[in-house]
């Protein structure tokens, strides 16, 4: 069995996000969202929040689990007899870090490969601060996140 893992933030999963997750599936036996319990980083929804919201979007792909883990990417990862870890690659202003970041791993861990792939064009521009920004200020987001995340989204700014 072939598993992946998909690490990131996910405060909170958007459109973009999405797609990298429904490509993925295809790519492997099992996919595992990885949410990282960040305590450095102030996000706006809990970890539980985050798995719940994951679930939820994700519900009709057999083969993806959504789980969280706090310490070392490579480390979840080998939990999980991953052989793959996927990242999502926007523009080149992502690549130098992802670049860094992915040889730092192959060097903990020959046996996990990092897996980029490059996003759908009609989300080159989403990122979860952005969708967060918009809709501080009440823009509509309904482009950027599945309709069950822009409500819980709108609860946390609106309080209703
Ligand atoms: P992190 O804090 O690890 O960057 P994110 O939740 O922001 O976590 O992103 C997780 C992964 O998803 C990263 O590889 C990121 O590049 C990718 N990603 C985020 N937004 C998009 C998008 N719009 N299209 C493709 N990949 C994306």
């Amino acid at each position: 069995m072939k598993t992946a893992i998909y690490p990131g933030s996910f405060d909170p999963i958007t459109y973009g996000h999405l797609d990298i997750i429904k490509r993925a599936a295809k790519l492997c036996d099992r996919l595992v969202i990885a949410i990282l319990k960040n305590s450095s980083k102030t996000s706006l929804f809990s970890v539980d929040e985050r798995v719940n919201m994951i679930r939820e979007c994700t519900k009709d792909i057999d083969n993806v689990e959504v789980e969280s883990f706090e310490g070392l990417t490579i480390d979840f990862a080998r939990k999980k007899h991953a052989v793959m870890m996927i990242r999502g690659l926007r523009a080149v202003t992502d690549f130098d870090y992802e670049l860094q970041i992915s040889q730092v791993n192959k060097t903990l861990d020959d046996d996990v490969e990092t897996v980029f792939l490059s996003t759908n064009l009609k989300y080159s521009y989403l990122s979860s601060s952005i969708t967060k920004e918009i809709a501080a200020y009440g823009g509509d987001i309904s482009h950027f996140v599945p309709d069950s995340v822009a409500e819980a989204i709108r609860e946390k700014y609106n309080g209703n």
